[in-house]
């Protein structure tokens, strides 16, 4: 088999067969294909696509690449979340141990910071002496004794989407359905789990921003886990305005403790309960809707659910006595009053701009190596349709360094659009893929 022959056939926009998908997998990550050959197939296929024949064998060859748990020891259904990343965007740690102080198992296997987005690894970090670097044999153990785990790839998981994930990166070649799809699923294929909800952000401040982009990408990942004989659920979720009220690491991880006992802002809750819902769904703990509901809010209401994440922290090598005691998370020197020029409501804001204005204090990283400033964030006080007056405050800037202040109150000030007219706020949770197809939601949020 010939790499020159692959690349000429998908650039003629040809379809690839599995042999020919596996001859370029296995030979790129051994290195027998180098990078000039395999950045050449990836524009291709970003340029021609992938149909689902081929998006399936693309994911299975990179989940074969590495080693695939089998978790079927571990008694109960396994279940894990997948969200394609967003402004303030904490539901993976509130609806992980939620879920499982429920009785499911959530095998997680989370990323970190991409772009103007946030990261759950590190929001974990948060936590002095939490470890999301467990080997393997420790993660199944957590999953066996704590029903819940949450650890970064391991060198183990999916190595030739790692490599292929880097050249992407580097090649303009990340923004692809087919491999975006395949890049998810093959890391969550082989984390053993046995069903998946994803939450699929649209908006200002996602990466697919577009409805139809989103949906496109919800409608393959469903495909490539029915290809696999997994169940699986999307939801399209909103990201126009950051989740919640807060946008960070440590100050995140303060709104999810809240969350875990029942206090949370209401997109947020929105958010996290349709997904939870149907996590319990997936995972045979509840039948409808309604019940899945119900068994959350009492797990959050009994303690249940905090008292799982304190029991995760120490497993994880974490402090739990940060459950009570947020003086034990890192936290910026400075906070800064960020105050609304105009008075109104608040039409829109521009999430993505948020996000930046995140990394820039140092929340999230410019370059791979450069560490996190875990204690700088914000504190959003204003949300799309909220009334507002001259003078009152948008949000308050957490910093370490007055300059940085200076420039994210400019930036956030520059992010929000403020009118006049009454608006409305928005509407969370948008639309379903499973296996009955797509429809439109009817979302509790919007007033
Ligand atoms: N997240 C992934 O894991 N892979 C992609 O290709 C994009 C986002």
């Amino acid at each position: 088999m010939q790499i020159y022959e692959i690349i000429s056939r998908k650039r003629d926009k040809g379809k690839l067969t599995r042999e020919e998908i596996d001859f370029f997998v296995s030979g790129y990550s051994q290195g027998q294909i180098p990078d000039y050959q395999a950045s050449a197939l990836l524009m291709a296929i970003f340029l021609n696509g992938m149909d689902d024949e081929e998006t399936f064998h693309l994911t299975q060859s990179m989940m074969n690449s590495g080693t695939v748990l089998d978790l079927k020891s571990i008694r109960g259904t396994k279940v894990d979340k997948h969200s394609t990343g967003g402004v303030g965007d904490k539901v993976s740690l509130i609806l992980a141990p939620l879920v499982a102080a429920c009785g499911v198992i959530v095998p997680m296997i989370s990323g970190r910071g991409l772009g103007h987005t946030g990261g759950t690894l590190d929001k974990l970090e948060s936590i002095p002496g939490f470890r999301t670097d467990l080997p393997l044999k420790r993660f199944v153990a957590n999953l066996r004794e704590a029903g819940v785990c949450m650890i970064g790839q391991t060198k183990e998981i999916a190595p030739a989407d790692r490599k292929m994930y880097a050249l992407r990166d580097v090649t303009a070649t990340v923004n692809s359905i087919p491999l975006i799809a395949s890049s998810i699923m093959s890391k969550k294929l082989a984390e053993g789990a046995e069903a998946f909800v994803f939450d699929v952000k649209t908006g200002n401040g996602a990466f697919m921003q577009k409805p139809t982009e989103a949906l496109l990408l919800a409608k393959t990942l469903i495909q490539i886990a029915r290809r696999f004989k997994k169940r699986a659920v999307a939801l399209i979720t909103d990201m126009n305005e950051p989740l919640g009220e807060t946008v960070g690491n440590s100050i995140e991880l303060v709104e999810t403790i809240h969350a875990l006992k029942g206090k949370a802002p209401r997109d947020l809750m929105d958010v996290t309960l349709a997904l939870a819902q149907r996590m319990l769904i997936l995972g045979k703990k509840a039948k409808t809707a309604k019940e899945a509901e119900s068994k959350l809010k009492k797990a959050m209401e009994s303690g249940k659910a905090i008292d799982k994440f304190a029991e995760m922290v120490k497993k994880q090598g974490g402090n739990p006595k940060v459950v009570y005691d947020f003086g034990l998370l890192p936290w910026a020197k400075f906070r800064v009053l960020v105050s609304s020029k105009s008075q109104g409501y608040v039409q829109s804001i521009d999430t993505r701009r948020i996000g930046l204005c995140a990394v820039e204090l140092g929340a999230g990283r410019q370059k791979l190596d450069h560490p996190i400033d875990h204690g700088v964030g914000m504190l959003i006080k204003k949300k799309v349709g909220d009334p507002i007056s001259a003078g009152e405050a948008l949000a308050i800037v957490f910093a370490n360094n007055l300059k940085k202040a200076r420039q994210a109150s400019h930036e956030i000030r520059g992010a929000y659009t403020i009118t006049q007219r009454k608006t409305r706020r928005l509407k969370k949770v948008l639309s379903i893929v499973d296996e009955r197809g797509f429809r439109p939601l009817k979302s509790k949020t919007r007033t």
